[in-house]
């Protein structure tokens, strides 16, 4: 954790390589500080804790710190990383998963820019769908690339938002309504990778399952209708050519080229 010191105190040593007076860290220190990315880890190298149950978690991050280890120790385990863990609530719980998942959405962006330009998508399309992005003061045509961008920031500031969730552990009945839209955009991310970039998201999904991951929390949380799910889902990716009989698309659809502001 880092900590601004500021001291006026003489001789104080400003270096920012000095070393810190020495103070015995406590295990929980120890333990979390073992338990983070350092800067510039790579991306197979991020998260690999070994899996700790959550009543050895001794941090405000208990909840987020036990997602990751469930994830780490068996993505492939649905059912299992979706389960409201024994004396959480859901709301919590949904809103450690959410803040997860843009953590890991901005690995399938990486892959996305190097072919999904200004270009190459100068809307932002999924299939026969055009979206509008609400990262604005008014809903605005942004190519594909920057709608991406702009609605995955917009999520992670919301979701950062003291104003909306003022706790991590307690999430305010008020701020509820924003899992849903946020889930709605979210999942055109991965729309449009789909249906305009499927090899950067086969290859993407078929290393970390984060499309079935969210699928499988939006079926659980009932956070996205089932009308809006676009993309022929097959849950091992590996035949993507036949998928085409499960699209399901549906007209009723409203808030395509008019998300609704928030
Ligand atoms: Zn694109
Ligand atoms: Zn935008």
């Amino acid at each position: 954790m880092a900590e601004t010191i500021l001291s006026n105190e003489p001789n104080h040593d400003t270096s920012e390589t000095s070393k810190p007076t020495s103070k015995p860290q406590t295990s929980t220190e120890s333990k979390r500080s073992l338990r983070r990315n350092r800067p510039g880890t790579k991306h197979e190298d991020a998260y690999q804790f070994p899996y700790i149950s959550l009543e050895q978690i001794d941090s405000a991050f208990a909840l987020q710190e036990y997602l990751q280890s469930l994830i780490r120790a068996d993505k492939d385990n649905l059912d299992a990383l979706v389960e409201l863990p024994p004396g959480q609530d859901q709301e919590t719980w949904q809103y450690e998963h959410l803040r997860q998942l843009c953590l890991e959405l901005n690995y399938l962006v990486v892959q996305l820019e190097a072919e999904c330009t200004r270009q190459s998508c100068p809307e932002m399309k999924a299939d026969e769908w055009q979206y509008l992005c609400a990262a604005h003061q008014a809903p605005t045509n942004c190519c594909a690339i920057d709608y991406i961008v702009h609605t995955l920031d917009g999520a992670t500031t919301l979701l950062n938002s003291h104003k909306y969730f003022p706790s991590r552990i307690s999430i305010p009945e008020t701020s509820l309504k924003h899992y849903q839209s946020i889930a709605r955009r979210l999942y055109r991310i991965f729309a449009h990778a789909w249906f305009h970039h499927r090899e950067i998201f086969e290859a993407f999904e078929n290393e970390n399952m984060l499309y079935a991951r969210f699928l499988k929390l939006s079926d659980r949380y009932e956070l996205i209708a089932k009308n809006l799910l676009i993309i022929p889902y097959n849950n091992n990716f590996d035949d993507s050519s036949n998928n085409d009989n499960h699209i399901n698309h549906n007209n009723n659809c409203d808030d395509v080229l008019t998300p609704s502001m928030e």
